[in-house]
């Protein structure tokens, strides 16, 4: 087995039309697409697919899902034709038990969104992994925990969502609008905690202020804790990217190792 540790990633997605757009935080992804170590596969835990239990895109060609709807016909016109890993899947269903395979799902665009400025030739296998709602946010980091040993197996871990997720509070109009208070406050917390290491405080966000409004839906904070789960002893966590979008989006991304 290789001794090398692939990074493990969490990337704030937000609107989907990044995957067409030209700014700081795409470049930023473009920027840590080159930097980082060309990956064998890659497993991304997406906020877009939300399942009972815990499953796994098995195909070999995933389809491209364009789940969004309102949005202009250039972004349905993005193609991301990569293939899937069933082999990677078996592997990820047998590290947890509680996980199963499914031919149900592709690649949405928590994926396609992000790779295409990332990885923009499509050359590597992805296979994504769902959220189960239901569960504690102590059990999401524990399959995170769980899956951790793909880093050393040549598996780029990717979770896809948003730290900062309020649709109702978005400025549409305006991708460059500055945050509202409480965004901007929850945000910083965030950063703090996941500076000191608090997984803990981490999971227990909803304590934290302005929580009810940061993450009314647990969906795209919950990739968060995978890749956590997936931070060694003696990792430090470097940010990748920093700032909001829409007023009620954060950008934030960081990488583990
Ligand atoms: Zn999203």
């Amino acid at each position: 087995m290789n001794a090398f540790k692939m990074p493990a990633l969490f990337i704030g997605h937000g609107s989907p039309m990044n995957a067409i757009q030209d700014n700081t935080y795409t470049r930023n992804l473009a920027k840590l697409g080159r930097t980082i170590p060309k990956p064998e596969s890659i497993l991304v835990i997406s906020a877009h697919w939300l399942t009972r239990g815990t499953l796994v895109t098995a195909q070999e060609d995933p389809q491209q899902i364009y789940d969004f709807y309102g949005f202009p016909e250039q972004l349905h016109r993005v193609k991301y034709p990569a293939t899937g890993s069933p082999a990677l899947a078996a592997r990820i269903c047998a590290l947890s038990p509680d996980i199963g395979g499914s031919a149900d799902w592709g690649l949405d665009h928590a994926s396609w969104a992000v790779l295409v400025h990332m990885f923009p030739n499509a050359d590597i296998p992805v296979v994504e992994l769902s959220l189960d709602l239901k569960m504690p946010c102590r059990r999401h980091y524990a399959l995170g925990r769980a899956l951790a040993p793909l880093r050393e197996e040549g598996v780029l871990v990717l979770g896809s969502g948003n730290i900062v997720h309020n649709l109702h509070s978005m400025d549409w109009e305006h991708p460059d609008a500055e945050p509202v208070g409480w965004a901007a406050h929850f945000d910083d917390e965030v950063r703090l905690h996941l500076l000191d290491r608090d997984h803990e405080g981490l999971m227990d966000y909803r304590h934290m202020s302005g929580a009810a409004n940061a993450v009314p839906t647990p969906d795209h904070y919950l990739p968060m804790l995978y890749v956590l789960g997936m931070q060694g002893e003696d990792e430090s966590l470097a940010f990748t990217h920093e700032g909001f979008q829409h007023a009620s989006i954060s950008m934030r991304c960081f990488r583990i190792g």
